[in-house]
This record gives C-alpha cells, structure tokens and sequence, in this order.
C-alpha cells in the first residue's frame, strides 16, 4: 500500500537510507494527535535492530496519541543546503512510516543503551550505566518500520553521477 517515489532517481539504496537515520540526531515523529489534527513532534532518536527508538515521558499528548493510533511517520533531514543562485536547496532525507509500542525488558535496556551510546558516548562508563539505572521515569518507544524511503536532491545524484565517471 506504501507509495512509490515518483522521481525514482532520486530514491537512496537501503545502505544510504541506513546512514542517514544514523547519523542524524533529531527527526519529526507524526502522528494521530487531539480532534484528528495531525502531531509531528521533534525528538531525539536512535536506529537500532532496523528500528527506531526514542526516549518518552509516561504522559503528554505525543504518547496520548500513539496509544490511540500506533500508526506513525518519522522523518529526518540530513542535508539542507540553500543555493540561492540555482533557487533551490540540495537536499537528503529519509521518512519512515511504522507502528509505535512501549518497550519492555532487555529490549527496552538495548535500546536505552544504544540511545545513550549514541548521544553520550563519550562519557565514562559508571557515568551512563548511572543515568540508565536512575532513570524509571520514561518509557523507551519502538517504532518497527514498515516501509522506509531516503531521497536526495537531483544536483547530489548528478553530483554522484559524475564522480563514479
Ligand atoms: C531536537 C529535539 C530533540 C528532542 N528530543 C526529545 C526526546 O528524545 N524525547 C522526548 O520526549 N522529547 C524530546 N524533545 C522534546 C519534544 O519535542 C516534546 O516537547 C516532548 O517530547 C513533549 O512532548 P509531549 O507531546 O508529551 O508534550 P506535551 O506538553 O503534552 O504537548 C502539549 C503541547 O505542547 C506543544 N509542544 C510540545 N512539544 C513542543 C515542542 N517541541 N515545540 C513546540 N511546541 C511543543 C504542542 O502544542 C503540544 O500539543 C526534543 C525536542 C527537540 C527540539
């Protein structure tokens, strides 16, 4: 049921797309939120196991919302470059769409590890193992991915185009 891209040049291989979501560090969550507004959300995130998780308060509108609706959308830009000459930006970004759920046991902690790993790994190893042990205030969502897609503007693919010439 997921749409195919319409200008398919465009579309990033899955190792792309997969590097975009990890080294990005922020993304918008969409979801289903109060009266069928729609609720997009900016959060911190990490791709981990080919999903997506991030770190939530037990209450708020973001997680009223997942518990009515699963059904998410999370996307990311990565590049953003204005070129004002040419009218445009030069851009990269991937959108996923997926169904949102509490994690619980050891997949909750692998991924609150994978989270602080990724957003404090430089700081000492007692520091983290002491920020997840205090930290019982917060459900660690998962999103499982259905569908995801990267895309790239058209100047990166002649730009790709050219260098593999
Ligand atoms: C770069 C970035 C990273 C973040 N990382 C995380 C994260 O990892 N985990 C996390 O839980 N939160 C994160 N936040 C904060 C997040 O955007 C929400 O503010 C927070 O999750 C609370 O959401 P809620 O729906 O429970 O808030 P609620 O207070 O229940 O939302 C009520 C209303 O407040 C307004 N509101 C809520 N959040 C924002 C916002 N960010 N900007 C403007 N208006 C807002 C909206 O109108 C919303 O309907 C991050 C924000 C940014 C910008």
């Amino acid at each position: 049921m997921f749409r195919k891209m319409r200008r398919i040049k465009q579309l990033l291989s899955m190792e792309e797309t997969e590097a975009v979501m990890k080294r990005c560090t922020h993304g918008v969550l969409a979801c289903f939120g109060d009266e069928d507004y729609p609720y997009a959300v900016p959060l911190s995130y990490v791709y981990f196991n080919g999903k997506i998780y991030f770190h939530s308060a037990k209450a708020g509108h973001k997680i009223d919302a997942i518990m009515k609706n699963p059904k998410v959308s999370f996307s990311v830009i990565d590049e953003d470059t204005v070129v004002s000459e040419e009218y445009t930006t030069y851009f990269r970004s991937v959108i996923a769409f997926g169904k949102a759920r509490i994690t619980e046991g050891d997949e909750y902690l692998d991924a609150f590890k994978a989270l602080v790993k990724k957003y404090s790994g430089d700081q000492p190893e007692e520091s983290k193992q002491n920020e997840i042990n205090k930290c019982n205030q917060a459900y660690i969502i998962a999103i499982d991915i259905d569908h995801i897609t990267g895309k790239e503007s058209i100047e990166y693919v002649r730009i790709k185009s050219n260098s593999s010439k």
